[in-house]
């Protein structure tokens, strides 16, 4: 998978060479390109954004410079993800389907956004995402890239260590991961549930899941809500 990132801060995406992105790197199992915006500014200023029209506060990123960045990096099997807090929500769903990608751009805005006619107009060529991390407004798209990516990148084959890990992760089957434990037995006179010291897999199991359950319940009670049709047993119902 080749991951390209357009912004105005390279030096913000640094992290995308380091631990598992890095390890993911260096073994070729991705190819990470990081472009400054301003190489496509022709004005002396470098400028990236103007006045917005209609008025009112902050700046807009231009639609020129946008335009020609988008039209080098982007290739003919190109997905295109602009993150905005106005865009659908980020999840494990989206996550594995840009796993499955041959290319990714992301284009990073800042101040009030990206020109709508930059989407508007990639929108006619490729495939195009508009995406949110969470209902929040952070400063600009690079760490919103950082936690993309980093999501994505761990579901390539080859990346993590122990691919069961992934499997077993929350909402892989549409809840939240239960608890887990390692030694000591006894910590500050708090010990390891006995169940999971019992050796009994079928017992431990079962429990993994009513943990699950249970803190999906109390947690994230949309999630419960979400699970498709069959997804809960009889045991599961009463937990
Ligand atoms: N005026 C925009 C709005 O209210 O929708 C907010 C712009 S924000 C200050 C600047 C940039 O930060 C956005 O263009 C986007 O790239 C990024 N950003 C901010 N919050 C985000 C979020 N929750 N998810 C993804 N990107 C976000």
């Amino acid at each position: 998978m080749r991951i390209d990132v357009v912004t105005i801060f390279p030096e913000y995406l640094q992290p995308l060479r380091a631990a598992l992105l890095g390890r993911a790197l260096d073994r070729g199992l991705i190819e990470i390109g990081v472009h400054d915006l301003r190489d496509w500014t022709h004005d002396v200023h470098r400028a990236v954004d103007d006045a917005p029209y209609g008025g009112g506060p902050g700046m807009v990123m231009k639609p020129q410079v946008w335009g020609d960045a988008l039209d080098d990096v982007c290739g003919d099997d190109t997905r295109l993800v602009v993150p905005t807090p106005a865009g659908r929500p980020f999840t494990q769903d989206l996550a594995r389907a840009y796993a499955g990608q041959r290319h990714l751009v992301f284009a990073c805005g800042r101040y009030e956004g990206i020109d709508q006619r930059v989407i508007d107009d990639a929108a006619r060529r490729m495939p195009v995402d508009e995406v949110s991390i969470g209902d929040y407004v952070l400063v600009g798209g690079e760490a919103a890239v950082l936690v993309i990516v980093e999501a994505v990148v761990r579901l390539l084959p080859g990346v993590l260590g122990n691919p069961v890990s992934a499997e077993q992760d929350s909402f892989s089957d549409g809840l939240l991961e239960g608890p887990s434990y390692t030694r000591p037995e006894v910590w500050r006179d708090l010990a390891v549930p006995e169940v999971l010291r019992s050796g009994n897999h079928a017992l431990i199991d079962r429990w993994r899941r009513d943990q699950a359950l249970a803190r999906t319940y109390h947690r994230r009670p949309d999630l419960l809500e979400r699970l498709g049709e069959g997804s809960l047993d009889e045991h599961d119902r009463r937990v």
